[in-house]
């Protein structure tokens, strides 16, 4: 039996330094930290299962929001990690970091190694398959980033790529795959992927030889697009479609979320593709960890302030 404590949603928040154009500028570096799981900006204060101030290390932030999952996953339970807020908060920073570099290494590459490190240290009976998908949602369209083809999608089965890997070394070359094909026909890497979401896909089967007893778990890895308001003057035709269709699927992220935290009978999946996609690791016995990330410059204060009003629904 899973012990009900163990299935709510966890939610954690993560300031980034301020950057070198805010230091320059002479921005004032907002959040006020009260608590491990406690930040007020201009007195307001928001609570959540832990705040992680701008000098976290990409190893404590893994420790503190990711790693439980790894072993969940292990046991065989679905799980779901995303990462929200503005452009430039710090997201793909958080999920990703920098894919060679132990010290930089965000989310994904640590859970690989994770993964990887357990596998290997297991008993000679236990036989491990484990494949990774990788692909971007886009106006409501769904990009195969490892042969950078749209899938059709019949309900929330897709036609992706299912590559399978025997090394952390193989799942790092096939994100680099991925985000090449990102590149495809984009002039501003960093402009598109902040109007898509990505996600990243791990799937682990396991069997005993010797009983033949098998388990299967599998976890999203999700970088949200950007959840900034684009100003209501200024924006048309297909800027202003990609934010309305943004705006619209975080939404209905945010009503999922927070429809299984009130553990309300009725979830929402169906209103938009990606919760229809994740509806199988999104709620029951899945694990389901929201990092927020935020801008500590007043510059950002409005935006934060609705990001973290985002991340408090899901409590
Ligand atoms: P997003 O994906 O939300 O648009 P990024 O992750 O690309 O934002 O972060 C924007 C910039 O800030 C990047 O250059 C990134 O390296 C840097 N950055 C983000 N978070 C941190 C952090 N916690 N510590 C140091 N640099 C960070
Ligand atoms: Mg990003």
């Amino acid at each position: 039996m899973v012990d009900p404590a163990e299935c709510t949603i966890k939610v954690m928040c993560r300031f980034r330094p301020l950057n070198k154009s805010e230091v320059e500028r002479g921005d004032k570096y907002i959040p006020k930290f009260t608590g491990e799981d406690q930040v007020s900006i201009s007195g307001k204060p928001f609570m959540f299962d832990r705040v992680f101030g701008s000098n976290t290390t990409q190893e404590q932030m893994y420790k503190a929001s990711a790693q439980k999952i790894v072993k969940d996953v292990l046991d065989g339970y679905n799980g779901t990690i995303f990462a929200f807020g503005q452009t430039s908060s710090g997201k793909t920073h958080t999920m990703e970091g920098s894919l060679h570099d132990p010290d930089g290494m965000g989310i994904i590459p640590r859970i690989v190694q994770d993964i990887f490190n357990y596998i290997y240290s297991m008993d000679e009976n236990l036989e491990f398959h484990i494949k990774v998908s990788y692909f971007e949602i886009y106006l409501d369209r769904i990009k195969d980033l490892l042969d950078g083809m749209y899938c059709s999608t019949v309900s929330n089965k897709m036609g992706c790529t299912e590559r399978f890997v025997c090394s952390p070394d193989e799942v790092m070359d096939t994100i680099d795959e991925g985000k090449s094909n990102r590149h495809v026909a984009v002039t501003n890497m960093n402009e598109h992927s902040s109007r898509s979401h990505s996600i990243f896909q791990i799937n682990v089967k396991q069997e005993n030889t010797a009983t033949e007893q098998k388990l299967s778990g599998k976890l999203y890895l999700v970088d949200l697009a950007g959840s900034e308001k684009v100003g209501k003057t200024g924006a048309e035709g297909a800027v202003l479609e990609e934010a309305k269709n943004i705006n619209k699927s975080l939404s209905a992220l945010g009503n999922v979320i927070s429809a299984l935290a009130e553990g309300s009978t009725y979830v929402p999946y169906r209103d938009s593709k990606m919760t229809r996609i994740l509806q199988d690791s999104l709620g029951g016995n899945c694990r389901t960890t929201m990092v927020i990330c935020a801008s500590p410059s007043a510059y950002n204060e409005a935006e934060t302030k609705s990001t973290l009003m985002f991340g408090q629904r899901a409590k």
